[in-house]
């Protein structure tokens, strides 16, 4: 468990999706919560960076604190008993939508429409705060990648492998809207096309 968010923060790094400090990665293994230690650079972990907690989010090893975000990560997991894994970052491209507060929700790729169906804002409120807790938990009823207002993303998956595939594909989402509307004229997918992509959705994910 330890060594597989080590090698995920590692990864969200390398792949220019953190920075610094910010950021927390967490797994659960239906009993305990593993979650990164609060200050941690998510690139340059070790496993003594990684913590285990409970589901009330006490400490149960002496050592380092759990991350200041816990109480979202074991709320998320509470709300959804198919979500054992979460990553929370501040990937520039889906934190950019996040800064203006848009939801990525563009009709330019199929995939995309396909995969998140649309990736919504929730409203801002203070790191760490329950507020943000409670904003942010509520959109996990229907959806598994979030952007936090004037924040951040985040993302529940099956394991970690699931949810860094999601934070990787919002970032590419976002960094492609950016882009083409640089090279402008945008093509919209048609309410036709809009329709058959959701029916496609509903076949694979069933929602
Ligand atoms: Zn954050």
């Amino acid at each position: 468990m330890k060594n597989e968010v080590v090698k995920f923060g590692k990864l969200l790094y390398d792949k220019d999706l953190t920075s610094a400090t910010s950021g927390n990665i967490s797994v659960f293994d239906g009993k305990s919560v593993f979650i990164t230690a609060t200050g941690t650079a998510l690139g340059f972990l070790n496993e003594d960076d990684v913590v285990e907690i409970d589901l009330n989010g006490n400490e149960l090893e002496n050592g380092k604190k759990a991350s200041s975000e816990k109480k979202m990560h074991l709320a998320i997991y509470k709300l959804r008993p198919d979500i054992k894994a979460i990553i929370h970052c501040h990937s520039p491209f889906a934190t950019a939508f996040a800064a203006c507060r848009k939801e990525l929700s563009a009709p330019i790729i199929a995939e995309n429409i396909i995969y998140f169906g649309k990736i919504p804002v929730a409203p801002y409120a203070m790191p760490s705060s329950q507020q943000l807790v409670d904003n942010t938990v509520k959109e996990f009823v229907d959806y598994d990648t979030v952007l936090m207002a004037n924040h951040g993303i985040v993302s529940g998956g099956s394991d970690l492998t699931n949810a860094f595939h999601k934070i990787e594909t919002a970032e590419t989402y976002a960094k492609t809207y950016v882009y083409s509307k640089i090279i402008g004229n945008q093509a919209l997918l048609n309410e036709q096309e809009l329709s058959d992509l959701a029916n496609l959705r509903k076949k694979i994910h069933g929602k």
